[in-house]
């Protein structure tokens, strides 16, 4: 790579199948610019002439396959060319899966479902990004369904979600302007309730099912999975239970050896198990840049990217105006539990709220879920598995006057009044 200074940037010449990282220093922006030649960002083509702006923190890796010359500019923390990717690896496994959806055309059958494993920062959500871009390319029509509860490509941060991908991702976006169908989870971590993420996954995979018995081309499509990180105990056992529910033809293994034999072990022989090396240019992110990652996914969602989109309103609920709940009691020691009732009850019960001081800067999902009157013993039904609609979050609660304000993305009134409490704040600083 010869590095020269153009135009204000840093000249990179790319030699094919090579890749320039990056990574944009904290409170930084940094200008990509494709000046010859043909290059893509995880699988999304980049224009030529056009400036790409990344913000801090962002690790980003331009890949050619055929040869290119790029400038940077702005300040970054690495910037460096790497010949050893494993591109020609991750573009065998799309080559794969494209041949099963051209086979599915022909049979009538169903196309590729893919799961992507592995522990956290192997570079899961970025092939998943990477196969999706490349089989909408070809005029495919994939589902992602995004299983990451700490760090979801989709929607905010506790939530589970498949969004039909029509086209690739936005360079410097990612997939945010499309309408996902969303279900609330609650927490970073599925080991919070792993009875509510099996169920949640089992819905998912109930939705898409139904989708593709009416849409050939997202049956032919298929769809990529990603999962989080947490590869041992329930966390497995959770990965297991996605395979079976959304009867999952192929599973990409990144990095972990031993999680590739024991899938390889414990799922029905039909179902192929690949391992893949990870990039050696994935990046491990510390607990405060996954913090700082989330927090800006619930920003944007509120003012848009880079803030500068989106006018959120914010407004007074009256407590008696809605109905908030918690998703799971409290595990209580198994003799305390009524009779002919299990631990695995208390974990998807719908737990109401009195709203409280300590509410405030909780994020809440506005269910879906009809407003309908409890049933018997304070029951509601259909909550759980209704998707939801939006989002706020808890500014100030006036327990006085029995209101809280919140902020929300649309005007009041809110479009529905059962409200799901998440255990993830956010602070709006604006
Ligand atoms: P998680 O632990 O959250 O599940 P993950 O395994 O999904 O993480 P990614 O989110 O795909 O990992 O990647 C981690 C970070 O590394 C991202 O910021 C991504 O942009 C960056 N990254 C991925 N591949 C490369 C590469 N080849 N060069 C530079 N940065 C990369």
């Amino acid at each position: 790579a010869g590095a020269g200074v153009g135009g204000g940037g840093t000249r990179f010449d790319l030699e094919k199948e090579t890749e320039l990282r990056f990574e944009v220093e904290a409170g930084e922006k940094v200008q990509l610019e494709l000046l010859t030649g043909l290059a893509e960002v995880f699988g999304s083509e980049l224009n030529r002439n056009k400036k790409y702006t990344f913000g801090p923190g962002s690790k980003i890796a331009v890949f050619t396959w055929q040869g290119c010359s790029v400038s940077l500019s702005g300040k970054t923390e690495v910037a460096y060319v790497s010949k050893d990717t494993p591109m020609l690896l991750y573009l065998n496994a799309h080559t794969a899966l494209e041949q099963m959806r051209r086979q599915a055309e022909r049979d009538n059958e169903k196309g590729p479902r893919v799961m992507v494993v592995g522990p956290t920062d192997v570079g899961k959500s970025t092939v998943c990004r990477l196969l999706l871009s490349y089989a909408v390319r070809l005029g495919r029509r994939p589902t992602l369904v995004e299983l990451d509860v700490g760090q979801s490509g989709v929607s905010v941060p506790g939530t589970m979600s498949a969004l039909c991908i029509e086209r690739p991702a936005d360079v410097e976006e990612g997939y945010s302007v499309q309408a996902p169908l969303v279900y609330h989870f609650g927490s970073t971590t599925p080991g919070t309730n792993i009875k509510l993420y099996n169920k949640l996954t089992s819905c998912l995979a109930d939705v898409f099912s139904q989708r593709c018995e009416v849409n050939r081309k997202a049956s032919v499509g298929g769809c990529i999975i990603n999962t989080c990180g947490w590869v041992k105990g329930s966390g497995y056992q959770a990965l297991v239970h996605c395979a079976s529910a959304f009867e999952v033809d192929v599973v990409l293994v990144l990095d972990q050896e031993r999680l590739y034999n024991e899938l390889k072990r414990d799922l029905p022989h039909f179902v192929r198990v690949v391992l893949l090396p990870k990039s050696g240019g994935v990046v491990e992110r510390s607990k405060d840049c996954r913090r700082e990652a989330r927090d800006e996914k619930i920003r944007e969602y509120f003012y848009g990217f880079r803030s500068a989109s989106f006018f959120p309103h914010a407004f007074d609920v009256r407590f008696s105006d809605v109905r908030i709940y918690k998703i799971g009691a409290p595990s209580i020691p198994d003799s305390c539990l009524p009779l002919g009732m299990s631990q695995d009850d208390t974990q998807l019960k719908l737990v109401p709220v009195t709203p409280g001081r300590d509410l405030t800067h909780h994020v809440l999902s506005v269910s879906c879920a009809d407003d309908g009157e409890e049933g018997a013993g304070g029951v509601r039904r259909g909550v759980l598995e209704s998707p939801v609609c939006g989002f706020i979050v808890v500014t100030n609660v006036d327990t006085q006057a029995q209101v809280m304000t919140v902020l929300s993305p649309a005007p009041r009134p809110l479009p529905r009044h059962t409200l799901l409490i998440m255990d993830i704040r956010f602070i709006d600083l604006k």
